[in-house]
């Protein structure tokens, strides 16, 4: 009998061994309407967990065994969104890349918590315009209206899981997407309020209006690659060290460079001293120490200072190669150094070094555009057609990025733009690793080969480089 039942019992886990394989499988695939370019990349964290080709039908597929149930993201060159799996989904995407965030659709199982999370993501960006409004508010004004924004969409989930089978962490992902962007418009409140009212003084909260605060979760791994909780986080100890540094050190109203080391080594602190989830606080690390050498972009004492500082912090030897490229970037943007040697392709296909696009003896900017951020390239085409007509010397050269060749040459075609000052590159993460392109307001002010700024902003202090720039 015990030899039976021992039959039955290896039998039975054989058998639900199997089911649980086919069980466990996830099939994640679908229809990219107009696709941008050939595979979808999926991945969990900054891993790639798979790639699929999109076949002729514009179709993908992908068969997952073992898949880490949570947030995943899949990218279809340049653009990319979240995908949340847990064992035994079967979920169907369609999109159409000319409007990607706005036509996506998940079907299948877990459709409800991934068409919730698209929803918010694309309320977050209306709602962002709203806010903006708020922000000249008393506190207790604007604590009101963040709250019942976020009440509604509360109210909205709830609904949305009555008779659906939501997993708790699906639900949990669901209430974090709603949660971290409201708890994000607090963090910030108080700059914003001063620089809406142009009160002289960061204003006074009571102690109440971060109430949220007390149940901030700093140890959740499945949240720390999800975009609002990582940028509550940033802004939160922003916000934190700010006040810390004013109250504490006597930091001065003002951020000059001085004080921006200052709070950025504190931030570090801070960030050591409560953020319990590894990865989580390396990134925060991480990003720290971009967000001090792109702002202060300085090849001194104080900065090699700071990176050694970072490298104690950071355990993650990934980043520390990364922060050191940065600043070996920087060091070669300095003022008065030749612009390094990047290869860039004209209109005609034919590759060119940057040293022969630049106008000799004479004063260039490059600017920088890319498809996918349309009202910047309307934007960015109407101001340099301004300041071509300011400055009739200069000359205006545009660097196109992430943009696949043919669209960028129809773009080019469609708008009208001189072919003769038109360029991309290949190798974008090249070009933006060299030139340090963090922002699509920057631009590179030359004068020959010879860099004048290389950390200018095209909207800002364009004026101030007459004198530098003087035709000598
Ligand atoms: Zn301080």
């Amino acid at each position: 009998m015990n030899r039976i039942l021992l039959f039955i019992l290896i039998s039975t886990l054989i058998a639900c061994g199997d089911k649980k394989d086919v069980e466990d499988t996830v099939y994640f695939g679908g229809e990219i309407v107009n696709p941008t370019s050939d595979y979808v990349v999926l991945f969990k964290n900054d891993v790639i967990v798979d790639s699929a080709k999109i076949n002729d039908d514009n179709r993908f597929s992908f068969r997952l065994k073992n898949v880490e149930e949570g947030l995943h993201h899949f990218d279809h060159a340049p653009e990319l969104q979240y995908v949340y799996l847990e064992k035994g989904d079967s979920i169907i995407i369609r999109l159409n890349t000319v409007a990607f965030d706005e036509s996506l659709v998940f079907s299948g199982s877990n459709e409800q918590v991934n068409n919730f999370m698209i929803e918010m993501y694309l309320n977050y960006e209306d709602e962002d315009r709203l806010v903006s409004s708020f922000y000249k508010l008393k506190p207790p004004e604007f604590s009101a209206k963040i709250d019942s924004l976020r009440n509604q969409k509360i109210t909205e989930l709830e609904s949305l899981i009555i008779g659906e089978e939501l997993s708790e962490n699906a639900f949990i992902m669901a209430k974090a997407s709603i949660d971290y962007n409201s708890f994000l418009y607090k963090e910030k409140y108080p700059f914003f309020h001063k620089k809406k009212t142009s009160e002289e003084n960061i204003h006074q909260l009571k102690v109440g209006f971060y109430d949220y605060r007390k149940n901030l979760d700093f140890n959740n791994k499945s949240l720390t690659y999800f975009r609002p909780y990582y940028d509550f986080m940033l802004h939160h100890f922003g916000n934190l060290s700010y006040m810390a540094c004013a109250e504490n050190c006597g930091m001065e109203k003002y951020l000059d460079k001085k004080n921006h080391l200052h709070l950025n080594r504190h931030k570090m602190v801070l960030i050591d001293s409560v953020v319990t989830e590894k990865e989580l606080k390396n990134n925060l690390f991480r990003n720290v120490a971009m967000d001090y050498l792109l702002k202060v972009h300085e090849a001194s004492a104080e900065s090699t200072k700071f990176i050694a500082e970072f490298e104690r912090f950071s355990s993650n030897d990934k980043h520390k190669e990364e922060i050191a490229g940065l600043y070996r970037g920087i060091q070669n943007l300095q003022e008065n150094k030749r612009i390094p040697n990047i290869t860039l392709e004209n209109t005609n296909g034919t590759a060119t070094s940057i040293h022969n696009i630049v106008k000799q003896k004479r004063t260039t900017v490059f600017y920088f555009w890319t498809a996918t951020q349309k009202r910047h390239f309307k934007n960015v085409r109407k101001h340099v057609a301004k300041l071509q007509e300011t400055y009739p010397d200069y000359s205006f050269v545009g660097i196109n990025l992430r943009t696949s060749k043919q669209q960028w040459l129809g773009l080019v075609e469609e708008h009208g733009l001189d072919k003769k000052r038109q360029f991309r590159s290949e190798d974008f993460n090249e070009l933006q690793n060299t030139l340090l392109i963090d922002n699509l307001h920057k631009c590179v002010v030359t004068k020959d080969t010879l860099i004048v700024d290389a950390f200018g902003h095209l909207y800002q202090n364009f004026g101030s480089y007459k004198k530098a720039l003087a035709i000598k």
